[in-house]
């Protein structure tokens, strides 16, 4: 079957990505760009790549694939359009400024039959693949508490990221990637969540937060992003049923330390200043059992394919429209958590 000719409207930081990808793996053809910026028409021409005069242009013109990359309030009216145009849809996350946005996509995408789909493409960092494969393989049981954690030092970027107007702020720009993960790697809905934002650099918008996940199997769940810390957290930190692992950064191994004998008889107390302590006395080597596991390459090209099978009736779409939805719910609430500082309930669980 001919690749699939795709075009991309929004050419900043990520439909430059996407362009690049598209170009390098060669799985679908990229046949132009559309932006409002003179200054990213002229980029694209200098690469190479054609450039449609107008968004009406594009949709004329022979793409099977829209990739919707413009700032966010914009994706619900662009995703529409293409759809109604009887193009296939891949829109950048977060997907919609709200819920009521998504569900009129894929009501659209549903009327028209074109497939929708939201480029969710943090599903292939190896990071978050190692943290479910240890919960999947139940190496060291299952999990009790799960950490995850996205630290810059930089604020915001100065861009429309600041603004609220245009779905700005970090709930929306890494919380997305973040608490999407999460769902996956807990298997059970939500009874509760608390968040708490930060505006330490931003007064518009949240530069961060803090989020607890209460899931309905006793997991809990924590996600925090910031973007005003100069020493970082680890990426990933999960305590488990006989055990603890941990990932330093995105691209590390993943260090596992197992319990192979809880009942240590006599722990050497720690000297402290002011004290000692044998509650938090480091463990003997002889009572863990310490190994690493390095990541598996991932190929984040997948996304594509699976959409062009998606498109041929030949495989489900990777990233489902109730993950999106639920997804969006979870930040919704966690924000109104923050505003109005205190713990939302879900009943039925989420
Ligand atoms: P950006 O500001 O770098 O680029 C956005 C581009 O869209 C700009 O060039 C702007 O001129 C153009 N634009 C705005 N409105 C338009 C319109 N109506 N028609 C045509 N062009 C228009 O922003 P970015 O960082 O590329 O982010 C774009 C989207 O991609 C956002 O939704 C963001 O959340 C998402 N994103 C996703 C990832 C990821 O890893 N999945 C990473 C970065 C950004």
């Amino acid at each position: 079957m001919a690749k699939k000719k795709v075009a991309i409207v929004g050419f900043g930081g990520q439909g430059n990505w996407h362009g690049q990808k598209i170009l390098k793996n060669n799985v679908v053809d990229l046949v132009g760009i559309y932006d409002i910026r003179p200054v990213r028409m002229e980029y694209a021409k200098e690469q190479g790549i054609h450039t449609y005069e107008s968004y009406e242009d594009m949709l004329a013109g022979e793409a099977d694939i829209i990739v919707v990359a413009t700032p966010n309030d914009s994706h619900k009216d662009l995703c529409v359009r293409a759809l109604r145009a009887g193009k296939h849809v891949i829109c950048e996350k977060p997907v919609t400024m709200s819920v009521e946005e998504f569900d009129e996509i894929v009501q659209t995408a549903n009327e028209t039959g074109k497939v929708f789909e939201v480029h969710q493409n943090r599903r292939w960092d190896t990071d978050f693949l190692l943290m479910k494969d240890m919960i999947e393989t139940e190496r060291i049981g299952k999990p009790l508490f799960l950490g995850s954690y996205v630290q810059g030092s930089r604020g915001i970027p100065g861009d429309w990221r600041c603004e609220k107007q245009h779905g700005g702020g970090m709930m929306l720009d890494w919380g997305v990637h973040l608490i999407d993960q999460m769902l996956l790697l807990v298997d059970s809905p939500i009874n509760s969540l608390y968040c708490i934002t930060t505006n330490y650099t931003n007064s518009e918008v949240d530069d961060g937060f803090k989020l607890f996940l209460h899931f309905a199997n006793g997991v809990v769940g924590y996600v925090e992003v910031g973007t005003y810390n100069f020493i970082t957290n680890n990426r990933f930190y999960g305590q488990f049923e006989q055990g603890t692992a941990q990932i330093m950064g995105w691209n590390d191994s993943i260090r596992v330390r197992q319990c192979t004998n809880w009942g240590e008889g006599d722990a050497h107390p720690v000297q402290t200043a002011s004290g000692i302590t044998k509650t938090m006395a480091p463990r003997s080597d002889a009572t863990v059992n310490e190994f690493t596991i390095a990541p598996s390459p991932s190929d984040v090209h997948d996304f594509y394919r699976n959409f062009v099978d998606a498109i041929e009736g030949k495989a489900q779409k990777r990233i489902a429209d109730s993950e999106v939805r639920r997804v969006l719910l979870v930040m919704q609430s966690a924000l109104t958590s923050a505003a109005e500082n205190r713990v939302v309930t879900f009943s039925p669980a989420l």
